[in-house]
């Protein structure tokens, strides 16, 4: 089970990369890390193409890899998806479920993505379940009642799973955006989603996403219900992405 006790840095590359760019991003994390005495578990999720060549190059290192997606389907007809087992055989610790952007621009609805951390749970691979409101749900304030909405198939499926998943709360308008939530914004919806998992769950890791770079990730990461984050942009360049796993 992965437990809030250590902190928890999680790179999405998203649609970024090559096999030539990939190689020097993960000498560079890899080299920096080292340098850097980095205490934090650390992990990348890559396009699926790429996990071959990434799980080559972090064998036996300190860094995890994981996907950006996963099929909620077992195996079959199912052109263009990728199963659970199959990110398993790739070595995938991870599977990053419901992003934003693909609730948003692929139609995926709670109830998939949640169907989704327990086809990845399934075969012992760790859900990280993105949650997070839009601008225009902020400011209508209905932050809370749209996380638990995006939570709710997944608490249904049972404690058991929620115990094994890992929580990522990125508000939409701040994922590429530039603009982080402020510390006490995002700890005050942590501190409403721990409120809200089941007793067996409490210590599950709370990511935040959305705008992490390194000048802000040590504030954001000393709030107390705030367990780590999920780096998009800045997780494509390794000194940034060492600088943020090691604050
Ligand atoms: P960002 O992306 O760090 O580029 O804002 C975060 C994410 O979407 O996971």
């Amino acid at each position: 089970l992965v437990t809030r006790a250590n902190k928890l840095v999680i790179g999405n590359w998203k649609m970024n990369g090559s096999m030539e760019s990939n190689h020097a991003l993960l000498d560079g994390v890899l080299v920096g890390l080292e340098q850097a005495g980095c205490k934090a578990v650390v992990a990348v999720c890559s396009p699926f193409p790429y996990l071959a060549q990434v799980a080559g190059l972090l064998k036996g290192t300190a860094v995890s890899w994981g996907a950006q997606d996963v099929s909620a389907h077992g195996q079959g007809a199912y052109t263009g998806e990728v199963s659970a087992a199959m990110l398993s055989e790739f070595g995938c610790r991870w599977a990053i479920v419901g992003h934003s952007e693909r609730r948003a621009m692929h139609q995926e609805s709670a109830q998939l993505v949640a169907d989704k951390a327990e086809a990845a749970a399934t075969v012992g691979l760790t859900p990280v379940f993105c949650v997070g409101e839009t601008l225009a749900e902020r400011e209508a304030d209905r932050v809370q009642s749209v996380i638990a909405a995006q939570l709710a198939p997944l608490f249904a499926k049972g404690d058991d799973l929620v115990a094994r998943t890992v929580v990522a709360y990125e508000p939409v308008w701040a994922i590429g955006t530039g603009k982080t939530a402020s510390p006490e914004q995002a700890q005050q919806v942590h501190g409403f989603i721990r409120a809200q998992l089941p007793a067996s769950a409490k210590s599950i890791p709370l990511l935040y996403g959305g705008s992490v770079k390194p000048d802000n990730a040590a504030t954001l990461f000393a709030m107390d219900d705030i367990d780590g984050g999920l780096i998009g942009g800045a997780a494509l360049v390794a000194k940034d992405f060492v600088a943020i796993a090691a604050a």
